[in-house]
């Protein structure tokens, strides 16, 4: 299992989905979420809940892990027994806290962290995507205390400079501990 955190605008969900096209057997755990769409977003970029719904799932043991962030509610359902083997892997794109307790239940879970090249270069990014200035503030001031603890779980870390370098050198991080795998 592949944990994919790092502050939110960094770009984990562009490598994400990139990774899927050059690592064989790699699948994309989807998320549910109680944030609403965001224009132009894909309707299965996670399943949208609503806060009743997230909570019946909760109390159901229906996800391996959740969290709150900026008063959204994240969670990832836990997978089926078939990709969690050696054959097949699965990629998580979730933030520090639902990293911690996804290393916490599997130890053997790869920790990977995207940093951005700079805190110029990421309000660049959260701004480019369409999220308001307040929001775009809120992100930014927890992306360094994200970082400090995505680092204090010992994953390898990634600077996502260019996404071509960026998704080259983490396909190879993959494989080699899918080859220490196998
Ligand atoms: P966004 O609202 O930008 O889509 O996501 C906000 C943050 O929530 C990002 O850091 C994203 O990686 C994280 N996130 C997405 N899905 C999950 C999930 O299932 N669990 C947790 N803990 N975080 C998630």
């Amino acid at each position: 299992m592949f944990v994919l955190c790092g502050p939110g605008g960094v770009g984990k969900g562009t490598v994400a989905t990139a990774l899927l096209g050059c690592t064989p057997k790699l699948r994309l755990s989807q998320s549910w979420t109680t944030r609403s769409i965001r224009s132009g977003e894909s309707q299965d970029a996670y399943v949208f809940a609503n806060d009743f719904q997230f909570k019946e799932k909760i109390e159901e043991g229906f996800f391996v892990e959740w969290a709150s962030f900026l008063g959204n509610l994240y969670g990832t359902p836990w997978p089926h027994s078939d990709v969690l083997g050696c054959d097949s892997h699965l990629l998580l794109e979730i933030d520090v806290q639902g990293a911690r307790q996804i290393r916490d239940r599997f130890s053997d879970a790869v920790i990977i962290i995207l940093v951005p090249p700079s805190d110029t270069e990421l309000q660049r990014r959260l701004e480019k995507r369409g999220d308001d200035a307040s929001h775009v503030q809120a992100r930014l001031g927890l992306a360094i205390s994200e970082i400090m603890a995505a680092r204090a779980l010992g994953g390898e870390e990634f600077v996502n400079e260019t996404l071509a370098a960026t998704v080259d050198a983490v396909s190879k991080y993959m494989s080699l501990k899918i080859q220490a795998c196998i």
